[in-house]
């Protein structure tokens, strides 16, 4: 074993510290009825996961079982956390002495180590890396004392997203008597293993990883932490005893056993990492763009906080860093799918050939969320009509989802909707308020019409073949001449449609005619959203600056 004695590394007081011991800590063997817990034997209303009555297991048995399984590490050198968070916040609890000891961050990094180690009373010395944020194990030792009780290393790391050097971080092992903590959240967009195997070489190193990047499950809170079993066992003696709970237990076991998903996920998040990249760097107003071995890339600018806020009014966050050390004039941009990351380029193109101001405000004036909600529905709807067709949408009907986003695709139009309504009586409250809605918020976005196209008129064909005509000038009526062959498609009464069309045309202001027929009811409605979808875009063209009218 090289590296340092972990017994010299923990707080001694800890180490004789008899931990809180839980009803589910002292159970062993099997039972059939548990009398020892104070918990409600019938169980919870929540329909999801079984088991929610119980106090979950404190050590996570299962859950380390899987991971020995895919890694390798032994139980006993596994802990588990409500997020990495609380695991940073364990270790620091576990190896400093409030007051008098100090830890060592590389700046800049995760903004997490200076508020664990300060709410713990800890002096917070900032070591600078190298050229290009490379990690310098001498310049770190130098800001080493007595008192030093732990180095941070984040790699890849944030917000930089590059790794430590192998060899510099093994100097810093051999040479630093205290705890180093390797916090690989970022690991899986890395394509390397990073720095877990060392744990059986050296007692002084921990690994941090966790569920909410690479595995998507943020919102769970899980992070895992890898070192020796004397730590191991002292931060589960310091934890809370029931720290990770039984939802968050079942997502992992259950995404663990799809390992596949994310893996994928992953290899696609590379791809656009770098197709981003290269985008970036083709912007001129981009001064640099910093390789990344994360799912994040720093670009440096000459005006970072312009860019944030224009990309704020477009409806697009990214992280302003440029207040941290050495990150002058950076934003961090995280890796989106592969259409948000085309919004992305094309917004920050826009920002830099600075579009004229007044087609500028027409863009912010063409988007609004509007809520409307009834004794039987609840509608939520965030629009954009000068979008590029991105559609996330929850009405409870699949296929209404669908057809709505096919009005956005071919519409261009972004479109979120959330809808919950009565759908247990039936779906028709909640497809009628939608398109209420919808209605409102198109005639409040269309404000006077001033200078817009006001007709469209379009014939998509397939197999099926649909005649829209629109006028959106205020006036509001439908005509809708459509023949299905079944009173039902894709669950939905095909009566529902026509007043869909109603709903809409009577809260948006519009005329509208529609006519279709084809072989296949699925179709044809498809075509008349397809329809429908198009014919809009071309009447709400903007022409020139007058309102249009048909008389002379
Ligand atoms: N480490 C790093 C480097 C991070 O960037 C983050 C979150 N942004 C975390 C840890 C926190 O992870 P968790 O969600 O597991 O608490």
């Amino acid at each position: 074993m090289n590296g340092k004695d972990i017994n010299s590394i923990i707080r001694p007081d800890l180490l004789a510290m008899k931990p809180y011991s839980s009803a589910r800590n002292e159970f062993t063997g099997r039972a059939r009825i548990f009398l020892d817990a104070n918990e409600n034997p019938y169980g919870s209303s929540f329909r999801g996961v079984t088991g929610l009555n119980r106090y979950p297991d404190p050590l996570q048995t299962e859950l380390k079982k899987k991971i020995t399984d895919i890694t390798g590490i032994q139980p006993e050198r596994i802990i588990a956390g409500n997020g990495s968070d609380e695991l940073l916040d364990l270790l620091v609890r576990a190896t400093t002495i409030p007051g008098e000891s100090n830890v060592i961050t590389i700046s800049p990094t995760y903004g997490m180590y200076r508020v664990v180690a300060e709410t713990n009373n800890l002096e917070v010395k900032e070591a600078l890396p190298g050229e290009d944020f490379i990690l310098d194990a001498e310049k770190i030792l130098k800001a080493v004392d007595n008192n030093t009780r732990i180095i941070f290393i984040c790699s890849p790391n944030n917000p930089t997203g590059n790794m430590a050097p192998a060899n510099e971080v093994l100097r810093l092992v051999n040479r630093f008597d205290g705890l180093i903590i390797i916090d690989e959240a970022y690991i899986d967009f890395s394509g390397t293993d990073g720095f877990l195997s060392l744990i059986h070489e050296y007692e002084n190193i921990f690994i941090l990883r966790t569920f909410s990047k690479a595995q998507g499950m943020a919102g769970a809170r899980l992070g895992i932490g890898y070192g020796h079993p004397d730590l191991v066992s002292v931060l589960n003696s310091i934890k809370m005893p029931y720290n990770v709970n039984n939802l968050t237990l079942a997502a992992a076991l259950n995404a663990l056993d799809r390992e596949e998903v994310c893996r994928s996920q992953v290899e696609r998040i590379i791809i656009s990492r770098e197709k981003l990249t290269m985008e970036l760097e083709n912007i001129e107003g981009i001064k640099k763009v910093f390789p990344s071995s994360a799912n994040f890339i720093l670009v440096r600018l000459d005006n970072p906080g312009e860019l944030y806020n224009y990309l704020l009014g477009k409806g697009i966050v990214v992280r302003d860093r440029s207040a941290m050390p050495l990150c002058e004039g950076c934003l961090r941009i995280t890796v989106g799918m592969e259409k948000e990351n085309e919004i992305l380029v094309d917004e920050i193109k826009n920002f830099f050939s600075s579009k004229p101001a007044a087609i500028e405000e027409k863009d912010q004036n063409m988007q609004m969320v509007k809520r409307r909600r009834t004794r039987e529905t609840d509608i939520l709807i965030d629009i954009n009509l000068h979008g590029r067709g991105i559609a996330d949408i929850q009405t409870g009907s699949g296929f209404i989802d669908h057809m709505l986003e096919l009005f956005a695709f071919h519409s261009k139009t972004d479109l979120l909707i959330r809808a919950s309504g009565d759908i247990d009586v039936d779906i028709h409250h909640t497809v009628e308020d939608i398109a209420i809605t919808l209605g409102l918020a198109l005639n409040e976005l269309l404000g006077d019409r001033k200078g817009m196209n006001r007709y469209g008129f379009v014939m998509p064909m397939d197999e099926s073949k649909a005649i829209v005509t629109i006028d959106i000038g205020g006036r509001n009526m439908l005509v809708w001449n459509v023949k299905f062959h079944n009173n039902i498609i894709g669950l939905v009464p095909a009566s529902l449609f026509k007043h869909f069309f109603r709903s809409l045309a009577d809260n948006a202001g519009f005329t509208l005619n529609i006519e279709a027929e084809g072989e296949d009811d699925h179709h044809i409605i498809e075509a008349v959203f397809k329809g429908f979808a198009r014919s809009l875009k071309q009447a709400m063209e903007i022409t020139d600056d007058k309102i249009q009218s048909t008389k002379f």
